[in-house]
């Protein structure tokens, strides 16, 4: 027998109108590319994405047609996400941090039919139009007289988005019924190795995601929230915050470029922002801003830190000398990406302080609609025991099922998707990762973590940023290097550095030498580049 419930299907063009309807007035700030601060509202992201979706219908796009941006978070950049996805063309957000040939081959593979772009992404753009002969309409995120003569002559065509939004009138716009499996939005993987890969997302998997997402065990998100992500719109829609946001009602405050400690201390200070969410890198420059200080920004509770291991030094900092609180959560571009989080379980409140920052050093538990196991090289599924140790595969209504037009056979193993992580589970279900695959240093036969390896050298309180290479040994295979930034006025040597793993890791976990460094790269996605540190130190061979 069936159900007798209305059949409605999840789009996103509804989480725009359920904002504009019960939360209108609230409001959407961003720091602009222009310097000043902007102020919208949701009421007012609908009624310029219903714009947007009236321009997209007078250039002919199609339903499925991809709309490429190249832009930072802001208001501008939410209309499009509204206004495209709603509409029922694909929203395309590039990375504008990869290098502008893997931009235009990411442009040409997605076939494009449009680009929006931030003006800092000017010379970008005035590099690759040549090279992307399908792109028809090209749109700068700025007012008309704001246009520089030059690149309206390198780019035929180039429009102000406001011009261009100006022009459409303010007329009703119905959103396209759709059906909720129908892409939405597309996303790049970063591609350290070989051509990236395309993860084509759905409207249904989309709203899923936003609304596991902002559960209290994840963000935790309500309409009395003001958030604001530091983890980029151009990335894996901003893990899903731009939706979760609307699905809430919540405000959103957004950085724009301006993704220093300083800047981000007074932007969430002034907005009253009470969550926020970034890779670890980020968190680094915000507690500087936070000790110089002596405080945090006036309402922050808790931050959310994923894309890279969360080092204890850095939750502790977070908890113990500030009193917010951290949610670390795992993620992928092949899952939408949020897959778990470490949030605690009810007989977590029994434990001492050490015990509980343990469980939140772990890469967390399943979100409802995640599964998660972990297979040997063998395929053959390993026992929850927190010991043994193999590759992470998941699957879920937000996991991928192919990638995007790669040529290459299926990816999935028997319906999983194979992550590529390193991983243990324990009895409780927390997942812990060991370290990419790749990353990995085996050493004599046996594994270690580049993970804790960086984790204990982070601890130190003249470590600004630490990486743990293998490199090759003529006995060992491999053994552990580890590359230091110190922080600026700081003095320690390599001796005193190693002396400090003494009790906290196996002896022959403990790195061969110390390298320092002036910095370390950081890839498109602001997470330490091994492959890169790897030719660095190494040579081409070793990336
Ligand atoms: P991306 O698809 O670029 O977002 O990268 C996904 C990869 O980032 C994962 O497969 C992990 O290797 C890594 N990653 C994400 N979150 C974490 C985390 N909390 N701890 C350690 N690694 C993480």
């Amino acid at each position: 027998m069936m159900g007798l419930m209305q059949q409605q299907p999840l789009l996103i063009s509804r989480l725009i109108d359920f904002a504009a309807r019960f939360h209108g007035d609230t409001e959407i700030v961003s720091r602009r590319v222009e310097g000043d601060r902007h102020r919208t509202t949701w009421a007012q992201v609908q009624r310029r994405s219903m714009r947007l979706a009236r321009g997209l219908d007078a250039w002919g796009l199609q339903r499925g047609d991809r709309v490429g941006t190249l832009a930072w978070n802001g208001y501008r950049h939410l209309e499009l996400y509204y206004g495209v996805s709603g509409s029922g063309r694909v929203l395309h957000t590039v990375n504008p941090r990869l290098h502008s040939d893997q931009i235009a081959w990411i442009i040409n593979h997605a076939g494009d039919k449009a680009l929006a772009f931030d003006m800092t992404f000017a010379p970008i753009i005035r590099s690759i139009a040549a090279s992307c002969p399908q792109v028809a309409h090209w749109v700068a995120l700025c007012d008309e007289g704001a246009l520089p003569a030059d690149l309206v002559q390198a780019v035929p065509g180039l429009l102000s988005y406001e011009a261009w939004l100006d022009g459409q009138g303010d007329a009703a716009y119905a959103w396209p019924i759709l059906d909720e499996n129908e892409a939405s939005s597309l996303c790049y993987t970063s591609g350290t190795t070989g051509n990236p890969k395309g993860v084509l997302y759905s409207h249904r998997s989309t709203l899923l995601h936003a609304a596991a997402g902002a559960l209290p065990d994840v963000m935790c998100l309500a309409a009395a929230d003001s958030v604001l992500p530091v983890v980029p719109m151009f990335h894996v829609n901003a893990w899903g915050s731009p939706y979760a946001a609307a699905m809430v009602g919540c405000k959103l405050v957004m950085p724009g470029p301006a993704l220093d400690g300083a800047s981000l201390f007074e932007l969430m200070d002034d907005e009253g922002v009470t969550l926020s969410a970034g890779v670890p890198t980020v968190w680094l420059g915000l507690l500087a801003s936070m000790r110089e200080h002596g405080r945090r920004p006036s309402a922050l509770q808790r931050v959310l830190i994923g894309g890279s291991a969360a080092p204890p030094a850095m939750i502790e900092a977070f908890q113990k000398d500030f009193d917010v609180e951290v949610r670390h959560a795992w993620g992928m571009t092949e899952l939408s990406p949020l897959g778990t989080s470490a949030a605690f379980k009810f007989k977590h409140a029994q434990m001492d302080a050490a015990q509980r920052l343990q469980v939140q050093t772990a890469q967390g538990r399943a979100l409802f609609g995640v599964d998660l196991r972990v297979v040997d090289a063998r395929g053959a599924e390993l026992p929850w025991d927190g010991r043994s140790v193999g590759e992470l595969e998941v699957r879920g209504p937000w996991v991928l099922s192919d990638y995007y037009e790669s040529g290459l056979p299926n990816p999935l193993h028997d319906g999983w998707f194979p992550t590529g992580d390193v991983v243990s589970i324990d009895a409780d279900g927390y997942m812990r990762i060991v370290d990419r695959s790749k990353d990995v240093i085996k050493s004599g036969g046996e594994w270690i973590s580049s993970i804790d390896i960086e984790n204990v050298a982070m601890a130190h309180p003249a470590v600004a940023m630490a990486a743990c290479v293998a490199v090759p040994h003529p006995k060992w295979d491999e053994r552990p290097l580890l590359v230091v930034v110190r922080k600026p006025g700081a003095e320690v040597q390599a001796r005193e550095l190693l002396a400090f793993y003494e009790g906290k890791v196996a002896k022959w976990w403990i790195p061969d030498d110390v390298m320092f460094v002036e910095s370390i790269p950081l890839g498109a996605t602001g997470k330490i580049l091994k492959t890169r540190l790897r030719e660095q130190l190494l040579g081409p061979a070793a990336g």
